[in-house]
């Protein structure tokens, strides 16, 4: 069994350090995604809250 071990990314976004903790790489690895987060964790949030305030808001 592999071990992990928390490892330090830089986010692409704000381009603070983020701890990619073991718990999450084994979670990660659990569900087959091979990509470690490009993003912290503010970032992904607040990515994903825009994503579902996404209303067809078009202004022309
Ligand atoms: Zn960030």
């Amino acid at each position: 069994m592999q071990e992990f071990q928390d490892k330090t990314i830089t986010c692409v976004d704000c381009g603070q350090d983020f701890v990619f903790t073991a718990g999450e790489q084994a979670f990660y690895q659990e569900k087959g995604f091979t990509n470690e987060p490009k993003r912290c964790k503010a970032c992904r949030e607040k990515k994903k809250a825009a994503h579902q305030n996404e209303q067809p808001k078009e202004e022309k």
